[in-house]
């Protein structure tokens, strides 16, 4: 079985994002950038697949700039056979990764393609969805659990208030939540293994895609100061207070 597997890179998560001055968007001068915290599930949960023998191939694919090619490469550490970078500096926005991505699956025929359940970024939460959408694919989102049983997939989703468990018959998309797995960290000899893994560089244009943005950002801003806290003598005063300040 072969498993697609897309990488974002993203401003790193430990990292305190900063707004433009001109509230365009957040200022991505000297951030340090990692793999979407999701995608590293979606490796390990590949990975795992691949350790138990159920996965032959694991092919991972970055849209994003020349340095999306670091964030391959610890794909790659992690245990995933080679990746493919598609080259740009433009932001793609979930829809045209979508079509690049049902393009890169009409080449590589994979069996399983296994996405983060949203980039920390944007926080979208549409593209695997929309390339379920567009390759007509079955598809389990917010996975916790994946089991593999034959050609189809048995894909444990956490919705409200509890879990769900369905069946979808491959080929299949899956995103992943954050319970799935526990990532892990790639071993120094595996990093020095993955600079020799084979790494293929293309552009939107190799695939057709228009990646032409279809939104506009009206404004980006930060989100309001929290108020400093009070410390009261007492319940009465406490409820007094509570009850000018029309709270209940
Ligand atoms: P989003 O829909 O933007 O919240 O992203 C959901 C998932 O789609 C991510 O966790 C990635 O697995 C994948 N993805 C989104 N953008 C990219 C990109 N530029 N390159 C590779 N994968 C992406």
């Amino acid at each position: 079985m072969k498993v697609l597997v897309p990488v974002k890179r993203v401003i790193d998560y430990n990292v305190k994002v900063r707004v433009k001055s001109d509230k365009t968007g957040v200022d991505l001068a000297n951030v340090k950038m990692s793999m979407n915290p999701f995608d590293e599930i979606s490796v390990e949960e590949a990975v795992r697949m691949k350790e138990a023998g159920t996965v032959s191939e694991i092919v991972v694919v970055s849209i994003g700039p020349q340095q999306a090619q670091e964030t391959i490469r610890t794909a790659l550490a992690m245990g995933a056979d080679r990746g493919i970078l598609v080259k740009t500096d433009e932001m793609v926005e979930p829809l045209g990764v979508a079509k690049i991505l049902a393009k890169i699956v009409a080449e590589e025929t994979p069996d399983l393609v296994i996405l983060g359940k949203q980039a920390i970024d944007d926080d979208s939460n549409q593209t695997g969805q929309m390339l379920g959408a567009i390759l007509d694919w079955p598809q389990g989102t917010f996975a916790s659990e994946v089991k593999v049983d034959g050609g189809q997939f048995h894909v444990t989703r956490e919705v409200d208030g509890g879990l769900q468990t369905v069946a979808l018959d491959g080929p299949a998309i899956v995103t992943v939540d954050l319970r799935l797995n526990e990532p892990r960290y790639a071993s120094l000899p595996n990093i020095m293994k993955a600079k020799k893994k084979p790494v293929d560089t293309k552009a939107p244009e190799d695939y057709g895609v228009d990646i032409a943005p279809r939104l506009s950002v009206l404004e980006v801003s930060e989100p309001a100061v929290r108020e400093a806290g009070e410390k009261v003598e007492d319940v009465a005063t406490l409820v007094s207070k509570l009850k000018t300040a029309g709270a209940i």
